[in-house]
């Protein structure tokens, strides 16, 4: 196997025997297939939205802690060569990173795929909810077959901004799908303490599932509380109504083996990230979607113009005990593009009166290693008329904080997941309008951002499309981008590695 996708890859450069993330050689290894035969079916295939389908959910499923289970990518390969023509010995020979020899191409090929895999997530959330683009699907296909063909830097560096720029557009389908079928998020206090009642947890980014499993558990005395990159939900109208959502247990997804032990109850895993389970609570995790471990029972997907049938894990969770408390008090989320926009006033004023000087976008991932105290030391650090914008999970290192508030306006404005990052560029663009900016680098904002995994590259990818320059990105820089592919985001965006708290101070603030 040959991995280095993620932010924690082994030794900064590549994980070789197995993940660090938990991932075994032969899963990497079948994933790679899987890769090489989604290129070849956006080569030699028909075309349909069939297809499309099968590629996107198959770039979706070989993120970063989505799915960890070798049978399931068999699978997959076997049902994708219905689609084209194919040989084992062709799949086999042909699939790998490390194909492609030349260091900046290489570089190159898979910055766009590893975007591509971000936006195949994001996209999915939308299909799921009854929302698609052609252009989309065609454009997925389009580069894909482009990492096959022998292409100069120059050519391959100028998709790799047109994958941030359907970053965007895709980020944008999926607010609205989100949007519209659940309402816009609104500022709320989320409780972080629990009830007495037995509960399941729900974890990632998909509030389809969030919406079916409230509406199976209401009246039935089992809780619902979210994990992770579900926090946000908490924030959406349609959510609110319901009395079982009780609120958000726990941190990030790193801390699941400590925090899924002591919440006692069943656990659901919609998407990422899902680390390698204890045997303590293995029996009480159930994967669903794309997400996949080997001996977890899964929730199959819905049939046509049904839900999904949650009622086993519903069932499980009446036999358990209540969640161990881990904390009280609230936190605040839900500061979308509506919520923000809907005080834009308040916060123009508030910019040009002095009151705000300035805001940092410190979105993104967070992550188990000790480096990334850096960030709740830095947002400790920032002065008091500062506000940090933020949406992903990054959030969870300083959004329990007391930081206070600006005028009645929150230091910490919450957007949501990572996806929900779309937020923070309308507000952005939004803000360049109010003060008749032409130029959205001109703005009071700084970006010191945390990236992990594919959807924080796509992420990454959309502000470079959108010309933001000088972004600090940490805790480390990815170990595919080369030496040389550095240099051109060095020269032409600025872009910047972390160092220490008081030096990124005092450029970034
Ligand atoms: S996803 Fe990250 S940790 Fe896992 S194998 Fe790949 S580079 Fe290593
Ligand atoms: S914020 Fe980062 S680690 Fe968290 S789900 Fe999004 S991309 Fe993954």
């Amino acid at each position: 196997m040959f991995c280095y996708q993620c932010e924690e890859t082994m030794n900064g450069s590549g994980c070789t025997n197995a993940g660090m993330c938990g991932k075994k050689g032969a899963v990497a290894d079948a994933q790679d297939r899987l890769i090489y035969l989604c290129k070849q079916i956006a080569k030699k295939g028909s075309n349909t939205e069939e297809e499309s389908v099968f590629i996107m959910r198959s770039m979706f499923s070989t993120i970063t802690n989505v799915n960890f289970d070798l049978e399931y990518f068999n699978n997959r390969i076997t049902e994708g060569k219905k689609f084209i023509e194919i040989t084992d010995e062709d799949i086999y020979s042909n699939a790998g990173v490390q194909k492609e020899e030349n260091v900046d191409l290489k570089s190159l090929k898979e910055t766009i795929i590893y975007g591509l895999k971000g936006l195949c997530a994001y996209l999915d959330h939308a299909y799921v909810l009854g929302y698609k683009d052609d252009e989309i699907f065609s454009f997925v296909r389009k580069l894909l077959i482009t990492t096959t063909e022998q292409k100069s830097a120059e050519e391959l560096t100028a998709m790799v901004l047109k994958v941030g720029e359907f970053g965007v557009k895709t980020m944008a389908l999926l607010d609205k799908a989100n949007t519209e079928t659940y309402g816009n998020p609104e500022p709320t206090k989320v409780n972080i303490g629990v009830r007495n009642n037995p509960g399941i947890l729900i974890s990632g980014h998909d509030l389809k599932d969030m919406h079916e499993l409230l509406e199976q558990t209401k009246g039935t005395g089992v809780d619902i509380y979210t994990h992770g990159e579900m926090l946000p939900a908490n924030s959406y109208p349609a959510f609110k109504k319901y009395d079982n959502l009780v609120g958000n247990y726990g941190g990030s997804w790193w801390k699941q083996k400590e925090e899924f032990e002591r919440f006692n109850g069943v656990i659901l895993m919609t998407t990422n990230c899902l680390v390698p389970p204890k045997d303590s609570y293995k029996d009480r995790v159930y994967t669903t979607g794309l997400v996949g471990f080997e001996g977890l029972k899964h929730i199959p997907d819905r049939d046509e113009n049904k839900q999904k049938d949650f009622s086993a894990l519903i069932e499980h969770a009446k036999s358990c005990n209540p969640p161990e408390q881990l904390e009280e008090g609230n936190i605040m989320g839900g500061f979308a593009h509506n919520s923000v926009l809907s005080v834009a006033d308040k916060v123009v004023e508030a910019v040009k009166s002095g009151t705000i000087k300035k805001f940092i976008v410190m979105a993104g991932c967070d992550g188990r290693h000790k480096e990334r105290e850096y960030y709740t030391q830095f947002a400790e650090a920032l002065p008091k008329d500062t506000i940090i914008l933020t949406a992903g999970c990054a959030k969870y290192r300083y959004n329990k904080l007391p930081l206070g508030d600006i005028g009645g306006i929150p230091r910490v404005l919450d957007a949501g997941q990572c996806n929900d990052s779309y937020s923070l560029i309308v507000i952005a663009q939004k803000l360049a309008e109010a003060f008749e900016l032409d130029d959205i680098n001109k703005l009071p904002v700084s970006y010191n951002i945390a990236w992990y995994e594919q959807k924080a590259v796509l992420v990454l990818l959309a502000l470079l499309s959108l010309g933001v320059k000088n972004i600090h990105l940490g805790p480390k820089l990815p170990a595919f981008v080369s030496p040389e592919v550095l240099k051109v985001l060095v020269d032409k965006f600025g872009i910047k590695g972390i160092t220490n708290v008081e030096t990124d101070m005092e450029a970034l603030v």
